[in-house]
């Protein structure tokens, strides 16, 4: 014989494994979409780098014309100063050399320039083609969270219901449930208000299946066959 309050405590427990359940789905989808958003920023953010790494690069081919032509105004100063003909030629020809050096480095430039405009073009059409997944990503996560917190609740408050369900019942008892539960993979109630025992799945003959019902009394008749107890969804 097993008290009623235990039919409610099995109810519960299986509704807060459905809960359970629900929620680590929601959990399951949600880091498959944060790990499809990180992808996708990855690869927005690689073509950004791309185009950062160009600009740097062209920042230092622009840095060493710069420093060239300071370069160059310093031999002309050197020049005005040259103290020998052999000193005044060696200028000449730095000068030459630097002179020499800015014109393959712009040259550089110009083809840096059109570098960078064609990352430009990779950049923005990254982020325009993914840009919108990325948002609808998002917004799925944020719905995702909030379904998730509602059913965190629904499980806090079944566990509260759970725990005073458990209060009212002795010990002794509830181990005896738990046993119970063991035995019957969880499932110590069974309903049988389709015919069949929903614990074990016999089908029970008409004649049977009146006979049970018009003796049944739920904590105390028992399936003849798997001997969980029954009870009738349809009276209750
Ligand atoms: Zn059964």
């Amino acid at each position: 014989m097993l008290r009623e309050e235990l039919l409610k405590l099995q109810q519960k427990e299986i509704e807060l494994i459905r809960l359970k359940t629900k929620k680590k789905e929601l959990e399951t989808e949600k880091e498959k979409l944060e790990r499809e958003a990180s992808k996708i920023e990855r690869k927005i953010e690689c073509a950004k780098n791309k185009l950062e790494e160009k600009k740097n690069e062209l920042k230092e081919l622009k840095d060493f014309v710069k420093y060239k032509q300071e370069r160059i105004e310093e031999l002309k100063k050197q020049k005005e100063s040259a103290r020998s003909r052999e000193e005044f030629k060696k200028i000449l020809r730095a000068i030459a050399k630097n002179e020499d050096d800015i014109i393959k480095t712009r040259q550089q430039i110009t083809g840096v320039e059109t570098e960078i405009e064609a990352l430009k073009d990779a950049y923005s059409k990254v982020k325009n083609q993914f840009e919108p997944d990325l948002n609808r990503i998002h917004e799925r996560i944020e719905e995702l969270e909030k379904e998730a917190t509602i059913y965190e609740k629904k499980i806090e408050s079944i566990l509260r219901e759970i725990e005073e369900i458990k209060s009212s019942v002795p010990e002794e008892e509830l181990s005896k449930f738990e046993r119970l539960k063991e035995k019957f993979s969880g499932l110590v109630f069974s309903d049988i208000s389709t015919g069949a025992c929903e614990g074990c799945g016999i089908t029970y003959s008409s004649v049977e299946f009146k006979e049970l019902l018009s003796k049944l009394k739920a904590g105390q008749s028992k399936c003849p066959y798997c001997g969980r107890f029954i009870y009738n969804k349809n009276e209750r």
